[in-house]
């Protein structure tokens, strides 16, 4: 009897945003923990390096005129520009990472993942919701890396965020961390389920079909 044999599935891009504080860091790190294998896209950067961050690693580190040229050349599925600096994710190495049969999480925010959208259309996007105004305000200011006013500016730029969920696949409200866990992976299984991920593979097996 021959093995039965696993499809060969193609890569899934998951896209996670979700305003500041609402645990987003918190859940992805549980989804990366209990799926290790799936991979994560460096981003281009124009700002320096800080103490402890490796090129490559936590980055791509290039000057600005670099990534301008990037730029130009339609390298990138979403840049910004924030406080200055550029930053950007280059479409060519998620792509090869899809091919090869990795996932790729992005986590995000809303404008990039308006823009990924546009390159991975096919992507599974997903928002994680406060479950109110006031827990959010409770974890942003018990995390407590954020002076007041940040915390004010961030419960500001939240609400532009919610105002913009209705474009995504998949809400997932962050209430209880361990239930919401529950219901984030199966987003992301979901997503891996669809059809869209088995390239070839129904060619393949009604082939036996014919075969047979
Ligand atoms: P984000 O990455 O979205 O900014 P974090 O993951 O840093 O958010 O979470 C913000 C704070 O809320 C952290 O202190 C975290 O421990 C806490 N937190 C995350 N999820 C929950 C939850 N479901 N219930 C209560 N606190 C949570």
């Amino acid at each position: 009897m021959p093995e039965p044999k696993s499809p060969e599935r193609k890569g899934l891009v998951l896209v996670v945003c979700a305003p500041s504080g609402t645990g987003k860091s918190t859940l992805t790190a549980r989804l990366r923990e209990e799926f290790p294998d799936i991979g994560f896209s460096v981003s281009y950067t124009t700002r320096p390096p800080r103490e402890g961050e490796r090129d490559g690693e936590h980055y791509h580190f290039v000057s600005r005129d670099r990534f301008i040229a990037m730029r130009s050349r339609g390298e990138f599925c979403e840049w910004a520009e924030v406080h200055d600096n550029f930053y950007g994710t280059a479409t060519q190495p998620v792509r090869d990472m899809l091919e090869a049969g990795s996932d790729v999480l992005f986590d995000i925010d809303v404008q990039g993942a308006m823009q990924l959208r546009r390159t991975f259309p096919e992507g599974v996007y997903a928002f994680l919701l406060p479950p109110s105004r006031e827990e959010l305000l409770r974890r942003l200011k018990g995390r407590g890396t954020d002076s007041p006013e940040a915390v004010e500016r961030r419960m500001e730029n939240a609400r532009g965020e919610l105002e913009r969920a209705g474009s995504f696949d998949f809400w997932v409200v962050n209430d209880e961390v361990e239930r919401a866990y529950q219901e984030f992976r199966s987003v992301y299984l979901a997503g891996k389920a669809r059809p869209m991920q088995y390239e070839g593979m129904l060619d393949e097996l009604l082939e036996e079909w014919n075969d047979g």
